[in-house]
């Protein structure tokens, strides 16, 4: 008799395949000083991992969005797995990624894997140009194989890094960026930590990347490769949120968004074997600024996610305005409209970029660099503005409301319905629901995606700002400046 749902080794296909793949894998990892028995289960945890099982259910609902057929399998694959083919794939990617913003309200976690998987594929065969090297065969064999299963990769890029100042060989603890400390006949051992790392625990796999530029002297730093999620020698260390705990209390009120959340953690990897088919870059210290360079393009256009997740904030805005009676003044559907322009902005930039994809020599496609860390830097601004007007509408109940346990309080519960109702008809649990998923976006737990991330993820202002700087043609523009100012000093 066939097996019920998904066993050991089954592909991956459902949500409830993919809740089912994390069950029992007896990973390390610590949240509150404790060991968590399974991940799964603990009430903190599991709101992120549901918003990747969402990515799973919107594949599911809606291929066209979701999946693509992949030429490397020849079988419609999660658009997470997929190597982009055209200028479509490129821009399917955002509107997926638009639409689980808004689904989850936080970060779905799956985006770092699909830049990394993207970068790679066309890194990893400018560096066998380069050197006669067969890196990007095995990456292809890896790809498959995750396509072939259904996998969630993470990707592990930012290196703890120590001191600022100082490169990777000249730091005075030298695990503080990976590297490899050992090269075997049949793999190489690396060592290190890597932090913020969005979804590691919820993954199968991890792509470990080099953070930066590299020279000579960081040549062990120069390692990418991809390890399971359980490999023996790595160490979980959880992130805790603002307002976590509230995921332990009973009820679903004071959360504000009780079905999802993001996830970081710090990954300590302590001595891991990594066998040579899933190393894909081993000591070519002069691919590290490509790398990074391309995924941090891909990467930074990924942002358009925190639009989807502004359309719950808007509309959360929106919603408390109509409770409070407010929705017709001047200031407050000008606030909307703000919020709004400032939302398509970072969507506008993001999917510019992606319209203008490239090929790369590798054969996938690769968008706008420019444009992607445009996106990315209002990104670094906008929700946060946008969070600010959500706050103004709120009002400051957002911060001072009274706990579910005394909502429902058998003496303080009738009174709280009286001194908290705002428009006549409108409930007062919802006037209460709307300001905590405010609260929560904002102040909360998924303020973290909302806010932080927006903030550092795929590097922080002035990544983008040294990108702009460098992509900006300065030189063209001056020229263009001339030529019309009728400035002719012999340098045409
Ligand atoms: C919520 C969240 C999720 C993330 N997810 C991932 C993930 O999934 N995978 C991943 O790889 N990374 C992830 N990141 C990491 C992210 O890319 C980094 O946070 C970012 O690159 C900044 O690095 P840092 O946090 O070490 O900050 P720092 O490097 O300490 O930066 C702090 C400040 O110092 C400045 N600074 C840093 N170095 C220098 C220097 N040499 N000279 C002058 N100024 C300097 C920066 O510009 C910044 O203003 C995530 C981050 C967050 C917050």
């Amino acid at each position: 008799m066939a097996e019920p749902g998904w066993a050991k080794g089954d592909p991956i296909r459902t949500s409830d395949d993919y809740l089912e793949s994390l069950r029992g894998r007896d990973l390390d990892v610590w949240l509150f000083g404790e060991r968590v028995d399974e991940p799964l289960d603990h009430p903190i945890i599991r709101p992120s991992i549901n918003a990747i099982a969402e990515t799973f259910d919107l594949a599911e609902r809606r291929p066209d969005l979701a999946t693509a057929k992949s030429a490397i399998t020849g079988e419609r694959v999660n658009r997470f797995l997929h190597v982009t083919e055209s200028v479509d794939d490129v821009v399917a990617q955002n509107r997926m990624q638009r639409e689980l913003g808004r689904l989850t309200g936080t970060c779905f976690q799956r985006c770092v894997g699909m830049d990394a998987v993207n970068s790679l594929y066309s890194v990893t065969f400018d560096v066998d140009e380069a050197h006669g090297t067969q890196y990007h065969a095995r990456f292809r064999n890896f790809l498959e194989m995750a396509q072939r299963q259904g996998y969630v990769l993470g990707g592990a890029m930012t290196d703890v890094k120590g001191d600022r100042s100082k490169g990777p060989s000249e730091q005075s603890d030298p695990d503080l960026f990976v590297r490899i400390v050992e090269r075997r006949d049949d793999g190489v051992v690396i060592r290190g930590a890597k932090a913020h790392q969005t979804g590691c625990i919820n993954s199968h796999w991890i792509l470990v990347m080099p953070t930066m530029r590299l020279t000579a002297s960081d040549r062990d730093y120069a390692v990418v490769c991809a390890i399971p999620v359980e490999a023996s020698g790595l160490t979980y260390i959880y992130g805790r949120q603002a307002c976590d705990t509230r995921a332990m209390e009973p009820g679903s009120i004071d959360v504000g968004n009780a079905q999802y959340s993001g996830q970081e953690a710090m990954i300590i990897i302590d001595d891991v074997f990594v066998p040579w088919d899933k190393v894909f870059l081993d000591g070519e210290h002069e691919f590290a600024a490509p790398l990074v360079e391309r995924f941090t393009a891909y990467h930074r256009r990924s942002y358009v996610c925190k639009s989807g997740v502004g359309d719950v904030l808007i509309g959360a805005a929106a919603l408390v305005a109509d409770y409070n009676g407010v929705e017709r003044a001047s200031h407050v559907r000008d606030k909307l409209v703000e919020m709004n322009h400032l939302n398509e902005t970072i969507y506008g930039t993001g999917m510019a970029a992606s319209h203008e994809s490239f090929r790369t020599a590798a054969g996938n496609y690769e968008n706008d660099g420019m444009l992607a860390n445009v996106c990315k830097h209002h990104v670094t601004r906008f929700p946060f503005e946008i969070g600010r007007l959500a706050q103004d509408l709120a009002g400051g109940f957002v911060s001072t409301l009274p706990s579910e346990a005394e909502l429902t309080h058998e003496r303080l519960g009738p009174l709280l319905d009286k001194y908290l109702a705002a428009k006549d008809g409108v409930p007062t649990e919802h006037r209460v629901r709307v300001l905590r998923l405010i609260e929560n976006m904002t102040m909360g737990r998924n303020a973290v995606g909302y806010l932080t991330e927006s903030m550092h993820g795929a590097g922080s202002p002035q990544a983008q700002r040294i990108q702009i700087a460098r992509l900006a043609d300065m030189e063209g523009k001056k020229e263009a400046a001339k030529r019309l100012a009728g400035i002719d000093d012999g340098t045409r």
